[in-house]
């Protein structure tokens, strides 16, 4: 294929980690930000190059928009324009709503809602101006059904989900396709602190009775990413082994 350009936020580790690495098996030179973690960027920027193609990563928190310009004009200057948008950066600040501190719903809705809004904006005009480009974006079963103690974080992926059918409706005529990749619960570092009872009682509710992987979702991505997907767009789809069937 020619090359192609992917970006996706949050990629060095967990879903965004593995969502980079299926795209660089599927040829793409990839972007990635994060926010502090230098070591696990390093290890994921090598296992990206060990397939072959070109990487760019480097600190950017995405709730800052003058970070995220200066990250996309870095990356494009680097690697060429941007053709496939991945918002996977997410954090989690869990408390019932009566405990929950303003900085917690805060910093939730900053990261996980501004910082998709911070990267397609400074993204979306280039893909434009081309008339190419498709942008996926991380949300959650919580943004969907919502989850007690996660008012924070169920309205920022339910503020992405809305988002993502507006910019469907507002792109399509440029040939720009946006989706959603709803996960149910993966294996990563934001699910580990789950005691043990709590994990049993997560699996016993997945009809598929296990837990899901990061590479689970990373293969909806490289299909949605890619032309096999090309009459798909504005679309919330779960990967989330049924559990909330
Ligand atoms: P992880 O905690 O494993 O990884 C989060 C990634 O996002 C890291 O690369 C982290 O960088 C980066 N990140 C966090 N905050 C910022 C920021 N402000 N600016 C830039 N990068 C940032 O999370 P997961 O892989 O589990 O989650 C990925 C996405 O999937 C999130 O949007 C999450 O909400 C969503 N999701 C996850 C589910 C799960 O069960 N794991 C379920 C449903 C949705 P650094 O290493 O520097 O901190």
């Amino acid at each position: 294929m020619e090359q192609r350009t992917a970006l996706v936020t949050g990629g060095s580790r967990g879903i965004g980690r593995a969502v980079a690495l299926r795209l660089a098996d599927d040829g793409y030179d990839v972007a990635f930000c994060y926010r502090s973690g230098g070591e696990a960027a390093a290890e994921t920027a090598d296992a990206i190059k060990q397939r072959g193609v070109r990487c760019f990563h480097a600190p950017c928190d995405v709730a800052d928009p003058e970070a995220v310009t200066e990250f996309v004009a870095a990356a494009e200057a680097d690697l060429g324009p941007v053709e496939v948008l991945v918002n996977s950066a997410g954090i989690v600040r869990d408390k019932p709503l009566v405990l929950m501190p303003f900085a917690d719903w805060a910093a939730v809705v900053d990261t996980n809602l501004t910082g998709t809004y911070n990267f397609c904006r400074s993204v979306v005009f280039g893909f434009m101006k081309r008339k190419r480009g498709t942008v996926i974006n991380m949300s959650s079963v919580a943004g969907v059904y919502g989850n007690a103690t996660q008012a924070n974080y169920s309205a920022s992926k339910g503020g992405i989900n809305a988002m993502s059918r507006s910019l469907a409706k507002e792109l399509g005529p440029y040939g720009i396709r946006v989706n959603v990749v709803a996960p149910g619960f993966i294996e990563t570092d934001m699910t580990a602190a789950l005691p043990e009872k709590a994990r049993a009682k997560a699996v016993g509710m997945v009809p598929l009775r296990r837990l899901g992987q990061p590479t689970d979702v990373a293969e909806l991505v490289s299909f949605l990413a890619s032309d096999r997907a090309a009459y798909i767009t504005g679309q919330v789809l779960q990967v989330d082994g049924g559990i909330v069937l």
